[in-house]
């Protein structure tokens, strides 16, 4: 395992992922009754972007850095303030501190009482800081854990018949777009009221292409595709975008998706960026 997330924590990814995420916890909290996510690659949960691993890559200043750096009240970024007054606060909590807040901290913040959040995370080091960061937190769970093994032990949550499962692989396996298919799978199977959010790079466009018709083989159904291109995927050796494939996505979903990825596109773009907002299957 030498995927290391505080070398990328902030960057361009990351913010689609995370102002994504935070819009499908909002979906959640709209109904009174209690929900449960499963944050199957968790990561550490709070990133500190002045660490020499985050400096030596500078990414998050191409992503969090420049949107910070906007005026809160900047019109054309509205759609992202609930998730951007998020990360606020919380560097704000640290004393200014540059922390960047990953999915396990986002989700934890918008619990409600009731509410609960399961995360698993492989790494023998980020699993003990992930525990540390939610120790004195009875609504978190930490499994130190494979992520496709806690998919089939820890689903359908015990304490929610609705929620989220949030995949976010680090794609450091040659097999990893073929896990996810079987994973979604499962993972609907044993939760089929819930949601399903699933992070993956854009390098060129043939690999996700082969996912989703092979999910589509695999008989799935309803599901939506968001992605942000930040440069044409022409280098296969770049990250030039990233997609987020939600099966189950909330009502009217596309329609938000869009507005939150528009300034995305254009901050953190670089040049012919793109977004796109599409059923992959339909309901
Ligand atoms: N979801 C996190 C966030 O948004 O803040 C970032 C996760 S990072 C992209 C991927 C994480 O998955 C890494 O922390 C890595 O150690 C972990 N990981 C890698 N393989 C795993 C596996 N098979 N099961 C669980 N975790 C795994």
């Amino acid at each position: 395992m030498n995927y290391r997330h505080l070398y990328h924590a902030g960057n361009f990814a990351d913010c689609m992922k995370h102002a994504l995420l935070v819009a499908l916890l909002r979906a959640l909290k709209r109904k009174a009754t209690p929900f449960s996510v499963l944050d199957t690659h968790a990561g550490i949960g709070l990133y500190d972007l002045s660490s020499p691993q985050a400096e030596a890559t500078g990414e998050w200043r191409d992503g969090i850095g420049r949107l910070l750096d906007l005026p809160p009240d900047t019109a054309d970024i509205a759609p992202l303030a609930d998730w951007l007054a998020l990360v606020r606060k919380i560097m704000a909590e640290y004393g200014g501190r540059p922390v960047y807040p990953g999915s396990p901290e986002l989700v934890s913040r918008s619990l409600r009482p009731g509410d609960t959040l399961v995360c698993s995370e492989l790494h023998p080091e980020d699993q003990r800081v992930l525990r540390r960061l939610f120790h004195n937190n009875p609504a978190v769970s930490v499994h130190h854990r494979d992520a496709y093994e806690a998919i089939a032990a820890l689903l359908p949550p015990k304490t929610a018949k609705r929620g989220l499962v949030l995949m976010d692989p680090p794609f450091e396996q040659r097999s990893e777009f073929t896990d996810l298919v079987r994973a979604v799978s499962v993972a609907r199977q044993r939760f089929p009221t819930g949601m399903v959010a699933v992070w993956y790079p854009i390098k060129h466009r043939a690999p996700p292409r082969t996912f989703f018709n092979a999910l589509k083989d695999a008989g799935q159904r309803n599901l939506l595709n968001c992605e942000l291109t930040i440069r044409p995927p022409l280098d296969p050796e770049k990250l030039n975008g990233c997609g987020l494939l939600i099966a189950n996505p909330p009502y009217r979903f596309e329609e938000e998706a869009q507005a939150i990825l528009a300034p995305l596109c254009h901050y953190l773009g670089e040049g012919e960026t793109q977004s796109v907002v599409e059923w992959i299957v339909p309901e």
